[in-house]
């Protein structure tokens, strides 16, 4: 990390920190400068020390890291694309996933249409939330327990991998005796207790940017799943809460290519919960995959006009199937394949 001293800093003061330093055993590099002076503190665990050591010490005016807060999902770390694999499916590989499906599970023969759906237009995970987190205690939370069954059930008759969503750590061994992939909401992107939990199975995670949080706060909260020693994670942007009115969120496509730059991990968008309204969800998922992204996470409902949840977003099963049509293009002006 980097020491900046106020330009009335006292010798005894710069002397003060360079001590504090290697009492730490951190090694130190002093630049006088004529304006002011600056130290350079280095070694090897300063990412596990807090800047505030130094910070609360007379005379320093700054202090800044050089290395990122996060580790293992850091290309340092690890430079080659980690593939995440469920069943035949790959994830960050050459070929782009798309997971489809309602918001929420709400009965059998729904599940089984839009899986039916999902499966002829090319999707290959279904998604379907059996535990919804909603804005108020009011709205439909999910069928749960019935839900995760009627998911394993739809699951072997059209041999769709499913994605579902886990909100509480104490039910991360239910949902995962269900689910192909566990799905950790924007909500919960800082919950790391689940996280925690996450980090002990053997099923891939998606974990979906928080609406407040920077690329360097999600990143750093998926270490916590590779901390526990899961790295099957796959990183979801799905928009941020910006000053924007005109969509449910603004989809931040610039997190696509920073992700790649700093991260192995695969990611992919979810147009949906971004744009908030079905007109605008096909160009949003053009613009993912045309930045990059590895897969989409994407509602699609047989009738979105009687959908539980968020019916206003879901794609017809035409428009779906219009979408992936024009994503085929698109992937192949990429070099990928769909
Ligand atoms: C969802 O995918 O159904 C969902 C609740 O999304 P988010 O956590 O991104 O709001
Ligand atoms: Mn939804």
């Amino acid at each position: 990390m980097i020491v900046e001293m106020r330009k009335s800093a006292k010798p005894q003061e710069i002397e003060d920190v360079v001590s504090s330093a290697k009492s730490l055993g951190l090694s130190v590099q002093l630049n006088v400068g004529t304006d002011k002076t600056v130290i350079a503190i280095l070694g090897s665990n300063t990412g596990q020390i807090s800047t505030d050591i130094f910070a609360v010490l007379p005379g320093v005016e700054n202090v800044t890291r050089i290395m990122k807060p996060y580790k293992l999902v850091s290309r340092e770390f690890n430079p080659e694309n980690t593939v995440v694999k469920v069943g035949n499916v790959e994830i960050g590989g050459q070929r782009l996933v798309i997971m489809a499906g309602p918001c929420a599970v709400e009965d059998r023969t729904q599940l089984d249409e839009a899986a039916r759906i999902a499966k002829n237009a090319g999707a290959s995970i279904l998604r379907g939330g059996a535990f919804k987190p909603r804005t108020s205690p009011f709205s439909f939370q999910g069928l749960e327990k019935a839900g995760l069954e009627l998911l394993a059930e739809v699951k072997k008759k059209y041999e769709l991998p499913v994605i579902t969503e886990v909100v509480d750590p104490h039910q991360v061994e239910l949902v995962s005796k269900y689910a192909d992939i566990l799905q950790v909401g924007a909500r919960n992107m800082q919950n790391f207790a689940l996280l925690t939990e996450l980090g002990h199975i053997t099923q891939p995670v998606v974990l979906k940017r928080g609406f407040a949080n920077t690329v360097t706060e999600w990143l750093t909260a998926a270490d916590y799943i590779l901390a526990g020693g899961n790295g099957k994670v796959i990183l979801c942007e799905r928009g941020i809460r910006s000053f924007e009115d005109s969509t449910r969120f603004s989809m931040d496509v610039s997190s696509i290519p920073v992700v790649k730059k700093f991260s192995h991990l695969p990611i992919i968008a979810d147009p949906s919960h971004a744009a908030g309204h079905y007109s605008l969800v096909p160009a949003l998922a053009r613009a993912a995959i045309a930045a990059g992204a590895d897969g989409l996470l994407i509602e699609v409902h047989p009738n979105p006009k009687k959908a539980l949840v968020d019916g206003l977003q879901s794609l017809t099963p035409s428009d779906f199937s219009r979408l992936m049509t024009e994503l085929k293009l698109i992937a192949k002006s990429i070099n990928r394949t769909l």
